[in-house]
């Protein structure tokens, strides 16, 4: 079984039971992303890739620790040698930053309403930062929403303005309104993540009541010229009742405009906890389009300085997840 093939099975599983020699340095909690407010998670890397799961003692799926970060990845019969990788702020390598843990919105998938974890204030922000700051390459931040558009967007521009003495790639992510992208650039900002999160603006209507699907359209359309071809991203969820075809058909479209989609496998949480996460399968036929669809366009995922992209724990992501 090659990596990809490895990886799709992994995250179509989720979780694994965590055993062996103490890992509590090896393992995060968090308040965003997949398996976001639950008991934690590892990232285990075999030198083809990274892969993050959530801490199920119920898996049956197993990583034994064997000290120092050595681990050996017990799954279909196959043992794999590898690593667990110390996490600075959320993520390896990475700060990155839920700003505002909370959010008026409520997204059937997300848990961050639930878990409310208040705003950070920028100093505390600035203080994260400079605790992990010899092991990190880049700083992101992402944000619900405390307020209003504007408003979170004016707060993390102000963050931003304090995290530029640090001299790393900053990469926002928030929830985007008109000329949010311009702000963002003019800021200093060096990557945005804007998400469509479904495949058509009908599943995100249904799935984001309130929210406006242009509204993110336009963003990314606005923010290619200013951040640049592989520079600007969008998470696609995969698995919210969206079928292959419209799958592909927004792949297309965003990668025609310059964008690289991250492919999200649902976490089936809050209201949508009787859904599936998509399977092995699903998530291969995807990757295998996804990868076709990002080289027609001359994108290329390796060049991602900060976020998801740059860390790969979440999703299968074309150039990075190697086959050798
Ligand atoms: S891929 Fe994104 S959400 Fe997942 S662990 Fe990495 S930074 Fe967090």
């Amino acid at each position: 079984m090659d990596w990809p093939e490895l990886k799709a099975r992994l995250l179509a599983e989720g979780t694994v039971r965590l055993t062996g020699k103490p890992a509590s340095r090896y393992q995060s909690s968090s308040t965003a992303g997949p398996g976001a407010g639950t008991g934690g998670s590892v990232f285990f890397s075999c030198g083809r890739g990274r892969v993050r799961l959530a801490i199920d003692q119920n898996s049956s799926l197993e990583i034994v620790h064997l000290g120092s970060g050595r681990a050996l990845l017990k799954a279909w019969n196959l043992e794999i040698g590898g690593r667990l990788e110390p996490i600075a702020l959320h993520c390896p390598g990475q700060a990155y930053i839920t700003v505002t843990g909370g959010c008026i919105y409520r997204c059937k998938y997300c848990e961050v309403p639930a878990i409310d974890a208040g705003r950070k204030s920028p100093e505390d922000i600035e203080a994260m930062v400079e605790n992990v700051r010899d092991n990190i390459h880049s700083i992101s931040l992402t944000s619900g929403m405390l307020q209003s558009v504007e408003e979170e967007e004016e707060y993390v521009i102000k963050v931003t303005g304090r995290l530029q003495r640090f001299g790393l790639p900053i990469g926002v992510s928030i929830f985007p309104g008109k000329g949010t992208a311009e702000r963002l650039h003019a800021a200093g900002v060096t990557e945005v993540k804007f998400n469509v999160e479904a495949a058509t603006e009908q599943l995100f209507t249904e799935m984001c009541p309130g929210l406006s699907y242009r509204s993110v359209w336009d963003a990314l359309e606005d923010s290619v010229p200013l951040f640049g071809r592989n520079h600007v991203f969008s998470n696609l969820i995969i698995g919210l009742g969206e079928t292959d075809e419209e799958a592909e058909c927004c792949i297309e479209n965003l990668c025609g405009r310059g964008i690289i989609p991250v492919l999200r496998p649902l976490n089936p949480a809050r209201e949508l906890s009787g859904f599936s996460r998509p399977s092995a399968e699903r998530l291969l036929r995807l990757f295998a389009f996804h990868t076709e669809a990002l080289s027609a366009a001359g994108l290329d995922p390796c060049r991602a300085l900060t976020m998801c992209l740059e860390c790969t724990g979440c999703d299968l992501v074309p150039g990075r997840d190697r086959a050798e």
